[in-house]
């Protein structure tokens, strides 16, 4: 069936307003950059400049610590319930200005309106709700234990869900009593520079959160700066390694949330429709840019050829394109250098021996796009299988046997997230049990709530962030 023709439907971008050249912002306001140095942020849907961020040098991350060292002589001694006030403004704000950030969302990320007006505004919302409702229980949550702050927290995140991964680190690490020195991707800082001007709304004290936008060499400086006390670090397991190796010989504070390739399980009991949709979600959600995308699909083999001849009429469904269109399901991938990370990966599959299947749509002239992409008939050691491509490009592998099935899932280096498809309850907590993975979805996939710990095995990390386990990141607990 030839799929429905939509008549476009733009999402205004009038409401947000980007100005032209951004500072930092430390002591609770935006300064220019000791380092003179800018870069410039683009929509990777149109290739337009959007705006000059900063580049945080040496100094400015010095100014941005011992900022957040003042800060946490203030906010350390705020009661928690006045902690939480702040917390509960910043919740209601975002909610408030919440199709500003998600239309600045998806300009400087890419992502399509109804992924970050429908997913990551109200998850970012719902986390500052979250932990805000913590601040005044930390006392009575760990009972006769000694807890406190780490003091100043550097924090690095990706580009992939900017503002959402902002909130997954902020809100836990001020209702807990830290301060708070982030720094965002270069390729999407906008929306944690409109957060910081929320921050200065509700009045939050000067100091508690320090923002200082710019590349690696900017987290490089944060995460040897001598005034840090604890590192969250969200990204790639290469840079985490490097962090790790940096902050070793010192005794501060680490959580790492690292990259991932989980297997996505579908046994020949399974609702195969509902299936397909799962792994669609699995895989296409935000590009596939998603550290516990389900990028290896594990199908038992005598449901192989029936469930991908369904999956590829699925995958012809999607639509490509303006990520500001409404009807948009697969947006622009984050950066140049992003697509041509993912081109080479799926070449150097073809190369391998491996079937590629991509949809066929038509794709803008400008920007950075990738089609919708199925491999088949995949060995388990081809790249393919075994790197996280971090767009939208799904790989296939077979099983006969439960055994076998969680063999093949658990042959990667990562350890972050898996999914189950079965109609047997029995057989699910089976598998999930032998299952090295943090985060197990059944017969659904990336589900997401503040209150359920997210975090990795192996080499996507350690750390949690969400519920309590998540607190604990950011909280010195002694008997
Ligand atoms: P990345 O290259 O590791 O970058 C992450 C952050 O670290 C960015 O802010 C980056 O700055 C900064 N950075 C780069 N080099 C650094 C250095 N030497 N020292 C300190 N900071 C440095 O990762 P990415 O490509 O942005 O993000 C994709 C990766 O994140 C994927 O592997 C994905 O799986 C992972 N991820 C994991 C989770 C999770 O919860 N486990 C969630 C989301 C994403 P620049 O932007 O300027 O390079
Ligand atoms: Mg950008």
């Amino acid at each position: 069936m030839d799929k429905w023709e939509y008549s476009e439907s733009i999402e205004s971008d009038s409401i947000v307003s980007i100005q032209s050249k951004y500072g930092h912002f430390i002591d609770g306001k935006f300064s220019t950059p000791n380092s003179k140095k800018y870069l410039k942020t683009v929509s990777p849907s149109t290739e337009e400049v959007l705006a000059s961020i900063s580049v945080g040098n040496k100094n400015d991350v010095d100014s941005a610590v011992n900022s957040a060292k003042e800060g946490f002589k203030i906010w350390s001694k705020t009661s928690p319930s006045e902690r939480a006030k702040y917390l509960y403004k910043l919740a209601r704000l975002i909610q408030e200005r919440s199709r500003e950030f998600a239309v600045l969302e998806s300009m400087d990320g890419g992502k399509p309106i109804k992924e970050s007006r429908d997913f990551d505004l109200p998850q970012v919302a719902a986390n500052f709700f979250y932990f805000a409702g913590w601040a005044d229980k930390l006392d009575i949550s760990w009972g006769t234990k000694e807890i406190k702050p780490y003091g100043v927290v550097g924090q690095i995140i990706p580009w992939n869900f900017p503002l959402l991964m902002l909130a997954w680190k902020v809100a836990p690490a001020l209702a807990t009593g830290n301060t708070v020195v982030l720094k965002p991707a270069e390729t999407t800082p906008l929306t944690a520079l409109l957060f910081a001007e929320l921050c200065e709304e509700v009045g939050l004290p000067k100091g508690v959160f320090n923002l200082v936008t710019g590349d690696g060499t900017t987290g490089s400086e944060l995460v040897n700066h001598e005034g840090i006390s604890k590192i969250a670090f969200t990204g790639s397991t290469s840079v985490g390694k490097y962090i790790q190796n940096a902050v070793g010989e010192r005794d501060i504070g680490l959580t790492l949330e690292l990259g991932g390739k989980a297997a996505n399980i579908v046994y020949n009991d399974a609702a195969l429709d509902q299936a397909v949709e799962g792994v669609v979600n699995g895989i296409f959600f935000n590009q596939g840019h998603v550290c516990c995308a389900g990028s290896r699909l594990l199908l038992q083999e005598d449901i192989h050829d029936e469930f991908i001849n369904k999956l590829e009429k699925r995958m012809q469904t999607l639509r490509v394109g303006n990520p500001l269109d409404k009807n948009t399901d697969i947006g622009a991938i984050n950066s140049k250098e992003q697509l041509d990370k993912i081109t080479s990966l799926v070449n150097e599959g073809v190369n391998d021996g491996g079937e590629l299947f991509q949809i066929e749509c038509a794709l803008p002239s400008e920007g950075y796009w990738y089609r919708p992409s199925l491999f088949t008939n995949v060995q388990p050691s081809y790249n393919i299988a075994r790197e996280e491509i971090f767009g939208p490009v799904l790989t296939t592998l077979t099983f006969r046997t439960p055994e076998e099935a969680v063999e093949i899932a658990n042959n990667t280096e990562y350890g972050l997230s898996a999914g189950v498809w079965t109609e047997k309850g029995s057989k699910i907590l089976w598998t999930a049990d032998r299952l090295d993975a943090g985060v197990i979805w059944a017969n659904t996939f990336n589900k997401f709530d503040p209150s359920s710990p997210f975090g990795g095995y192996k080499e996507s990390g350690f750390g949690r962030e969400g519920g309590r386990h998540g607190l604990l990141s950011y909280l010195k607990v002694r008997s």
